[in-house]
């Protein structure tokens, strides 16, 4: 696995992120520009539910070359 991720992350949650992205297969090369280097923070942020009932805790990878964002409903990933 090439993947870099620096840090702001918990070893505990890096290691379930990383099995959950393998698990589900995920390919984790940027869609924008091809490079597979990622910063994760442990921290989630809130964003509006798409039904507006509410929020919902999103995880946010950072591709450090582009900085494409990408959110993951962390509920669906089991961080929360
Ligand atoms: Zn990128």
């Amino acid at each position: 696995m090439s993947n870099k991720y620096e840090g702001h992350i918990s070893k505990e949650n890096l290691t379930k992120i990383e099995s959950w992205l393998q698990g589900k297969g995920i390919n984790r090369e940027c869609g924008f520009c091809n490079e597979n280097e990622w910063t994760i923070k442990d921290n989630l942020v809130w964003s509006w539910a798409p039904d507006n009932s509410g929020k919902v805790p999103e995880l946010l990878m950072v591709c450090l070359n582009c900085g494409n964002t990408m959110h993951f409903n962390a509920v669906v990933m089991g961080l929360k």
